[in-house]
């Protein structure tokens, strides 16, 4: 067992192109899941809301069927057909499919196979980048989260806390030993990426009367912070300020969006967030060391 997995480790640090196309299928099997996660988790948040306000009521909690990340199976949500492990490879299965769903033949959003291919894509760009280093497997979990909370944002205005924390201390955690930043750089990046949104909310709800965004967005760019330090979040910002006016003023104009609505600001931070991670000078080290120490 040790054996093959030397073996492995070694074909992937010896031969580039492999170790990019592996990590290519591994990030759009990610990407899969990561759908999953963006569908099911507001659902589950909300179940758990609904309980606990029944609970607070003194009133009987319905037995609910069971329902989180793995049960249950994926279904059309017109006219329930299971989707089998066929119809579920990523990109090749929307496109044979024609993306429409096999039982009844309502189109299948193209979101998917989008979002399979983005985290693909992403994954393939972090290990060109940062090669077979200790930064590669971190830098996937980071953006892996970041897909997540953009598409979650984008659909209910909302980051859940059970990834933007987890992700704050996974930051913290890899900094420990000096991962993207020493962790002194993390503690004070966490804690000055949640006061600079929190005062920006502050300042524009004394003076306009009105929340520019929310509480998620804080502990986002903390996270951010927590990741890389508070010396990158002065780039994050200004990225994601630039980014989300620019967006903005196109959707008034384009669309004739209104602009008394607010528009979630988590997507551009996000952006600014993988892009923190692209601007990063590379100084990993070496991942086979690690996983030699690891299996011996
Ligand atoms: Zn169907």
């Amino acid at each position: 067992m040790t054996d093959s997995l030397i073996a492995i480790s070694h074909l992937l640090q010896q031969n580039e192109y492999v170790f990019i196309v592996a990590s290519i299928i591994f990030g759009l099997m990610v990407g899969s899941f990561l759908s999953v996660v963006i569908h099911r988790l507001p659902k589950i948040m909300e179940n758990e809301w609904l309980q606990n306000c029944l609970e607070l009521q003194g009133k009987e909690i319905p037995s609910q069927a069971r329902y989180n990340l793995i049960t249950p199976r994926s279904a059309c949500p017109k006219c329930e057909h299971q989707i089998s492990a066929l119809e579920n490879i990523p990109i090749i299965s929307f496109l044979a499919l024609r993306g429409k769903c096999r039982a009844c033949h309502t189109p299948i959003s193209v979101r998917y196979p989008l979002t399979e291919a983005l985290s693909g894509l992403l994954i393939g760009l972090i290990n060109w980048k940062f090669g077979y280093t200790t930064l590669t497997p971190f830098a996937w979990i980071f953006t892996f989260a970041l897909i997540a909370l953009t598409l979650i944002d984008f659909d209910t205005q909302l980051l859940p806390d059970d990834i933007t924390l987890p992700l704050l201390w996974t930051g913290l955690l890899f900094n420990l030993n000096n991962g993207f930043t020493d962790i002194q750089s993390a503690v004070i990046g966490a804690v000055a990426g949640y006061l600079m949104l929190w005062s920006v909310y502050w300042l524009f709800k004394l003076i306009r009367g009105k929340e520019g965004m929310g509480y998620g967005d804080f502990k986002l760019l903390a996270a951010i912070g927590a990741w890389f330090g508070w010396k990158m979040l002065p780039a994050v910002i200004l990225l994601s300020s630039a980014l989300g006016a620019i967006v903005g003023i196109l959707l008034i104009i384009i669309t004739k969006r209104d602009k008394e609505v607010p528009m979630p600001f988590g997507p551009f931070l996000a952006i600014g967030g993988i892009s923190a991670l692209f601007i990063w000078p590379t100084t990993g080290q070496p991942l086979f060391t690690l996983t030699i120490v690891t299996l011996t």
